[in-house]
């Protein structure tokens, strides 16, 4: 089967949100997570759906469907991205809500966690009717968003150019200029430096401390990458930059092989130029991403999209550490083979929480109006990400239990504290 099919198909078969639970339940159990803190877990706080009618260039209407999922507020305004994918549903959006409270508890941050998306295929879009879908986004959630409510950025196809129309629509809506209502923005809209790369240098950062723990020499270990976004191409590019050989890239139009090493910075200036994408790519041969997956590396980074490691092919994985650039590429099937194997998986509610991280820088310099520099942004991320590598890697010890489920219960004892202290009806 075509990977594109197959990705699709996986997507169908598996519900993310049902993933979430299974987790949570595990993590519950071992931490003794009082009871209604968990029935509150389970469900998110508000999900908005809207459809929205928009011109496109052929002059014909085309009706779009759109959601913003609330999950927790419980230890302050929810945050979490919008992403435009023709797999966007109910569901999806519902799970990815729920990581983001996870992944902002994880990271020792005062927000809760949220999720967007529209379901749509960006790649067919004019820029013109990705501007009028965003606008129509906006105002359909204007008053789901706030700069103490509800936080937006970036996630699957979206970008600092969406969140700048975000920025506008809102500020025009509510008759006053309000970058903070968005992080991910365009730098001269009151956007963070070192933003754009957070993602794939935290990915980096944890992929370092992890391999610390376990003994691997980044110089000596090869490493492969699914996905080549802003996540995947970022965490490829550092991981490079420490020693690690990357000897596979993929996204969803082609995978490539090369045991000698690929040049990822000649892979960014090939996809740039190429619409975005890798296909026809001459720096490797020419693999499936099944065979990605399952390669003779030290370290697999999925930094594509849920449902990627499954019990089809978990047992064929031969890295020793996964690290989690997309949210929830890994089944519970597949955590119960790998953890069997020995496998060690560092978590995306753990792994790719730099980016949520420099959003918080963000929206606190546009609150305070004094910006950073990169430098002390990537200083301080940097900071952040040991620590709750850390905090992460001394629960699993402490419960006897993998980084996955270890950072469900660090992030839930957060939780707990903030509702039981804030109390409610
Ligand atoms: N979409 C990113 C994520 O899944 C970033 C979210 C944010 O910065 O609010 O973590």
């Amino acid at each position: 089967m075509a990977d594109s099919k197959k990705a699709k198909q996986n997507h169908e078969e598996e519900n993310p949100f049902e993933e979430m639970i299974k987790r949570l339940d595990v993590a519950a159990k071992i931490m003794k997570l009082d009871s209604e803190v968990y029935e509150i877990m389970k469900k998110p706080s508000k999900l908005v759906y809207c459809s929205m009618p928009v011109k496109m260039d052929n002059g014909k209407t085309k009706v779009f469907e759109g959601f913003r999922v609330v999950h927790s507020t419980a230890l302050g305004p929810s945050k979490g991205g919008v992403r435009y994918s023709t797999y966007v549903n109910e569901n999806e959006v519902m799970a990815l809500a729920a990581w983001m409270t996870f992944k902002c508890a994880v990271a020792d941050i005062p927000y809760g966690g949220a999720k967007g998306g529209i379901t749509c295929d960006p790649s067919t879009m004019s820029k013109g009717e990705l501007e009028r879908l965003t606008r129509a986004y906006t105002n359909a959630m204007v008053d789901v968003f706030g700069v103490d409510k509800d936080i937006p950025a970036p996630d699957m196809n979206t970008g600092p150019q969406e969140m700048a129309w975000i920025v506008d629509e809102y500020s025009k809506l509510k008759g006053g200029f309000t970058p903070g209502v968005v992080t991910g923005k365009p730098i001269h809209l009151g956007g963070s430096l070192g933003r754009s790369e957070a993602t794939g240098r935290g990915v980096m950062t944890a992929t370092m401390e992890a391999m610390a723990k376990m003994g691997l020499n980044p110089a000596k270990c090869r490493a492969a990458v699914q996905g080549f976004g802003n996540v995947g191409s970022i965490t490829a590019k550092h991981y490079e930059a420490k020693g690690l050989k990357i000897v596979a890239i993929s996204d969803h139009t082609a995978a490539f092989y090369n045991p000698d090493g690929i040049d990822i910075d000649k892979a960014i200036k090939y996809r740039n130029s190429n619409k975005g994408v890798i296909k026809g790519f001459k720096g490797g041969k020419l693999i499936s991403n099944e065979e990605l997956l399952t390669l003779n590396v030290d370290v697999l980074a999925p930094c594509a999209m849920e449902n990627q490691i499954t019990d089809e092919n978990a047992a064929k994985i031969k890295a020793k550490l996964i690290v989690e650039g997309a949210n929830g590429p890994t089944t519970d099937e597949a955590d119960h083979i790998l953890s069997k194997k020995g496998t060690v998986v560092i978590p995306d509610i753990l792994a790719n929480g730099g980016g949520v991280t420099v959003s918080y820088f963000e929206w606190g310099q546009n609150r305070s109006g004094l910006y950073m520099t990169e430098d002390e942004v990537n200083t301080k991320a940097d900071h952040w990400m040991k620590q709750a590598f850390h905090n992460v890697w001394n629960t699993s010890v402490k419960h006897k239990t993998t980084m996955r489920i270890a950072a469900y219960i660090y992030a839930l004892g957060k939780i707990e504290l903030g509702i039981k202290s804030r109390g409610h009806y």
